[in-house]
C-alpha cells in the first residue's frame, strides 16, 4: 500500500500494523476455542526414514488447524502467535496427549514406531513438562524410549541455563531430545557439546541449497562431521529429490525426512506405510 501511494507511507503504516495485530489477537482467541473443538485441530504425522535401508524409524507429529471460515492455517503462522500469548503451554500439552495416545494405539496394533513431538521452550519454562510427560506415558503404557522431543535451536540457546534441569530430567527418564532446525541458530560448539540432545535435525534450508551451491555442500558435510564427533544422530529435513537423498547418504547422514519419502498425513493414511515398515529408497525407485 505504501508503495502505491508514492512513499506517503505514514498514513498507511499505522492501520496496517493494527490489522496485523488484530489478526493475531483474533487467531489466538480462535485457537483457544479450537482446542475444545475436535473437528478443527488435528495431528498429522510425517515418517522419518533410515537413509541406509529405508526403514521407517519414526514419525514426527505436526499440528494442523482447519479454521471454520479460513480453512487450513499454517503452523508457521499460528505457533508463533501461541508462543507470544503463552497459549502454547496448553496447546503443547494437547499435542503431547494426542501424540502419546496415538503412539499407544499404534503399539497395541503391533506397529513399531517412535513418535517425535515438537516442544516449545515456553513449555519448558512455564510447565513441569518432564513430570507431565512421564505421567502421561505411564498412564498410556508407552515407553519413554519411543518418544522424541524436538526443540528449535534458537530457543534452546537463548534459555540454555534455565531449561537445562528439565532437559536433563527428560533425558534421565529415557526420552530422546533433538535440536530442530539445526544450523539456523547460534549454537557454540561448547554449548552443543554440553547439551543432552542425542539428535541434530539439519534445517531444510541447507538441504534445499546443498545442490545449488558447493559451499552449502561443505557446510552440510561439516555439520554432519561435528555431529558425529559429538556422537549425535543426524537427521536431514526437507529432502525433496533423489539427488538430495543421494548426497546426504554419501555424507553419512543417518536419517531423512521430506516430501520425497512421504508428506505429513493423517494417522489412518499413514498406517499402511507403518505396517509395511519401510520405504523403497533405491535411487531408481525414487528418481
Ligand atoms: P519443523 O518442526 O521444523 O517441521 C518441519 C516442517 O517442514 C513441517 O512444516 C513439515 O510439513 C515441513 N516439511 C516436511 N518435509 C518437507 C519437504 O520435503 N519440503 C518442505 N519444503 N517442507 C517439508 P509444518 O508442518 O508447516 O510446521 C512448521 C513448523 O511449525 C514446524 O517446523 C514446527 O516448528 C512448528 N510446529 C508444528 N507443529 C507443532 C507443534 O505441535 N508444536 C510446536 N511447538 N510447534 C509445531
Ligand atoms: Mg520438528
Ligand atoms: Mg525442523
Ligand atoms: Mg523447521
Amino acid at each position: 500500500i505504501a508503495k502505491d501511494e508514492g512513499g506517503r507511507c505514514f498514513r498507511f503504516f499505522q492501520p496496517m500494523m493494527t490489522s496485523k495485530m488484530t489478526r493475531r489477537i483474533q487467531l489466538d482467541q480462535e485457537l483457544r476455542q479450537a482446542m475444545t473443538d475436535c473437528a478443527q485441530l488435528m495431528l498429522f504425522y510425517q515418517p522419518k526414514v533410515d537413509l541406509r535401508d529405508g526403514r521407517i524409524c519414526g514419525v514426527e507429529a505436526l499440528l494442523r488447524w482447519k479454521h471454520p471460515q479460513q480453512g487450513m492455517i499454517s503452523p508457521a503462522e499460528f505457533i508463533p502467535i501461541a508462543e507470544d500469548s503463552g497459549l502454547i503451554v496448553e496447546l503443547g500439552d494437547w499435542v503431547m496427549v494426542r501424540a502419546l495416545e496415538q503412539l499407544a494405539q499404534w503399539q497395541q496394533q503391533g506397529m513399531a514406531v517412535d513418535v517425535a513431538i515438537n516442544v516449545s521452550v515456553k513449555q519448558l519454562l512455564r510447565s513441569n513438562i518432564s513430570e507431565r510427560i512421564q505421567t502421561l506415558a505411564q498412564q498410556l503404557g508407552v515407553a519413554s524410549q519411543h518418544v522424541q522431543l524436538e526443540i528449535t535451536e534458537n530457543n534452546i540457546m537463548d534459555n540454555m541455563s534455565r531449561i537445562m534441569p528439565q532437559l536433563q530430567s527428560l533425558t534421565q527418564q529415557g526420552f530422546t531430545l533433538a535440536i530442530d532446525d539445526f544450523g539456523t541458530g547460534h549454537s557454540s560448539l561448547s554449548r552443543l557439546r554440553d547439551l543432552p540432545m542425542k539428535v541434530l535435525k539439519i534445517d531444510k534450508s541447507f538441504v534445499a541449497n546443498a545442490l545449488r551451491d558447493q559451499k552449502d555442500v561443505q557446510l552440510v558435510e561439516a555439520i554432519i562431521e561435528i555431529g558425529h564427533i559429538l556422537n549425535r544422530t543426524i537427521i536431514a529435513e526437507g529432502i525433496e529429490t533423489a539427488e538430495q537423498m543421494a548426497l546426504l547418504q554419501q555424507l553419512g547422514c543417518e536419517e531423512g525426512q521430506g516430501y520425497l519419502f512421504a508428506r505429513p498425513m493423517a494417522a489412518e493414511q499413514l498406517e499402511p506405510l507403518l505396517r509395511q515398515g519401510t520405504i523403497d529408497i533405491r535411487h531408481e525407485a525414487m528418481a
